[in-house]
């Protein structure tokens, strides 16, 4: 099935049903490896909102959530690009934290997100991603504990991700299509 967003085509990845199966599976490994412990569900906005709510709805231990916002904007010549956790209101000394992000693409994000939130000194702390890009990884994250898919290198969206702000609201998960100029 073939979609336009905006001025790009996108072609059928991931139907939700699929999307739903891999994410209850990932709620039950939750529910079993904090038995006994309230952890709190750190939501990356914008794109995690369809993963994380449907993942929360498959957690049956007692849990808490909040949500954060990583702001990137350019920085002087030496620094490039610099990233910042904003809206982060939650105490998270001595909690159990899981960040849920959308998708974990070169790393960069995450690893900078386990590094900020490690400041608050957390009990421990994981992440839940819906989609790793595998082949675009450059770091390794062994805090990573739940992945429902790995998918190839393509651009996606819908399920919460988006193009130029559109698709977040698609039910189903599309890569693009070929532009022209790739053929
Ligand atoms: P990373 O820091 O891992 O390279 O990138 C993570 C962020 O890049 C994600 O949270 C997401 O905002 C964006 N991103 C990476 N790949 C894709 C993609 O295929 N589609 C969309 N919509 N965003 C992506």
């Amino acid at each position: 099935m073939k979609i336009q967003v905006d001025d790009r085509e996108f072609v059928l990845m991931l139907e939700y049903e699929q999307i739903k199966k891999r994410i209850r599976l990932t709620g039950i490994q939750i529910d079993v490896d904090f038995e006994n412990k309230t952890p709190v569900f750190v939501g990356v906005l914008n794109g995690s909102f369809m993963f994380l709510a449907d993942l929360m709805k498959e957690v049956n231990i007692a849990s808490e959530v909040t949500f954060i916002r990583v702001s990137s904007y350019e920085g002087d010549t030496s620094t490039g690009t610099v990233k910042q956790v904003i809206g982060l209101e939650k105490e998270l000394k001595g909690r159990h934290v899981i960040i849920v992000e959308d998708i974990v693409d070169t790393g960069i994000t995450l690893e900078f997100l386990i590094h900020e939130l490690r400041k608050q000194e957390p009990a421990s702390i994981c992440a839940a991603c819906l989609l790793l890009k595998p082949q675009s990884l450059t770091k390794e994250i062994e805090e990573l504990s739940y992945i429902a898919f790995e998918i190839p290198d393509d651009f996606v969206i819908g399920y919460g991700l988006d193009y130029n702000g559109l698709g977040r609201n698609l039910k189903h998960i599309y890569r693009a299509g070929r532009v022209p100029s790739e053929t």
